[in-house]
């Protein structure tokens, strides 16, 4: 195997900056990072224009579209595929389709289509189920009618052995006591959300094993003064990991800055719908219609549906609304996921020993030149 570099005027390795540097890849691993002068003679090598950052390709784990198909519509390996390519624009180098609340069915058909790709596409990581085990006082968008409490065949589809690794959304209240304990011990990653838990519930359900909170702030218990819910608990903990969807619409600005600043580390996710990435303005979730208008998807009594955000926006909003150094908007997009999911020993990061999932980008407007995924580029 031939090794070959791509060098950038900046490369941020998920930690720290370095000037006109090379990260030198050999098949799908990283081998080194060095300046560029340092390269071998011999060696190709990709210049990448002046301006132009290379970074840790961004993790998405909360991706219910995108390429005008919705994962829900037809869970196949054909679908998550179409996602996969719609992201990637964004910079995006692997991701967890999002199957939200549905049938049983509909559930073991999007985990065989996971694993499926799991097996081949090393971008498709495994799946995230939002749902069905939600508070129905916030469901949000997710039908009323799918949500239930868990069943002893729910447990043993969600802890199956699989290949690519499970992330499931559920309200901790509608678990019921040793569910969160029993998926953990299985290796599957939980996380709260659309949940009226208190903060003594949340507690009790991190000390099962809950370490993720799914879009923190929305379709959950609001912070208030003698009953702080959710979202205390998870800006309190260093271990807990919390997704942001940093659209301009789905959380003020104070609110998210709020969350920077917690203990615990923030995680940038779509939530994308499948105008993401695609071209058509409004689709169909549960029988409903919805509209997407000024960036915004909803329903029409006004109930957001997911969102109409990419990854590459996600950082770049990061910087503008919040006011976020532009590495740490590039590690919550990489290296953050990365951790939540188990994987940071192997991606979010450029260091030896790494898969060489890269995104180059404009550091002005965080347009995606060009990305990697496992060594492979999608450019010529
Ligand atoms: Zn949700």
């Amino acid at each position: 195997m031939t090794a070959h570099a791509v060098a950038a005027s900046r490369v941020f390795d998920g930690e720290r900056l370095h000037d006109h540097a090379a990260v030198v890849i050999e098949g799908d691993r990283i081998i080194a990072v060095v300046p560029r002068r340092d390269v071998p003679a011999g060696m190709p090598i990709r210049d990448l224009r002046d301006g132009v950052w290379l970074a840790p390709g961004f993790i998405d784990t909360q991706v219910n579209g995108g390429g005008d198909v919705l994962f829900n519509d037809a869970p196949t390996p054909q679908t998550i595929r179409t996602l996969a390519v719609a992201h990637r624009r964004f910079g995006t180098t692997a991701l967890l389709p999002t199957l939200i609340s549905d049938t049983a069915d509909k559930m073991k058909l999007a985990i065989a289509a996971a694993e499926a790709l799991a097996a081949t596409e090393p971008a498709v990581l495994g799946i995230h189920l939002e749902g069905p085990f939600l508070s129905p006082d916030k469901a949000g968008v997710h039908d009323r009618r799918h949500l239930r409490r868990p069943e002893t065949t729910d447990i043993a589809l969600m802890t199956a052995p699989r290949r690519g690794l499970t992330l499931v959304t559920l309200a901790p209240e509608q678990a019921g006591t040793g569910t969160i304990a029993t998926l953990t011990a299985a290796s599957v990653r939980v996380a709260l959300g659309h949940s009226t838990a208190t903060y003594a519930q949340t507690k009790s359900a991190m000390a099962e094993g809950l370490s993720g909170f799914t879009h923190l702030f929305n379709a959950m218990r609001p912070l208030e003064a003698r009953e702080p819910g959710p979202i205390a608990a998870a800006l309190e903990s260093a271990g807990a990991c919390y997704g942001l969807i940093i659209d301009g619409i789905h959380v003020a600005p104070a609110m998210l800055r709020l969350a920077l600043r917690g203990a615990g580390k923030p995680m940038l996710v779509t939530d994308a719908m499948p105008p993401v990435g695609g071209k058509q303005n409004a689709f169909t979730l549960n029988g409903e219609k919805i509209a997407v208008k000024d960036g915004r998807c909803a329903r029409a009594d006004g109930t957001l549906a997911g969102a109409c955000l990419d990854m590459a926006s996600a950082v770049r909003n990061c910087v503008r609304l919040l006011d976020a150094p532009l590495t740490d908007a590039l590690r919550f997009a990489s290296r953050n996921p990365a951790e939540f999911l188990g994987l940071g020993d192997r991606l979010g990061r450029l260091a030896p020993g790494y898969r060489a999932d890269m995104a180059a980008f404009d550091s002005e407007t965080i347009t995606v030149r060009q990305t990697w995924v496992a060594g492979e580029t999608d450019e010529g």
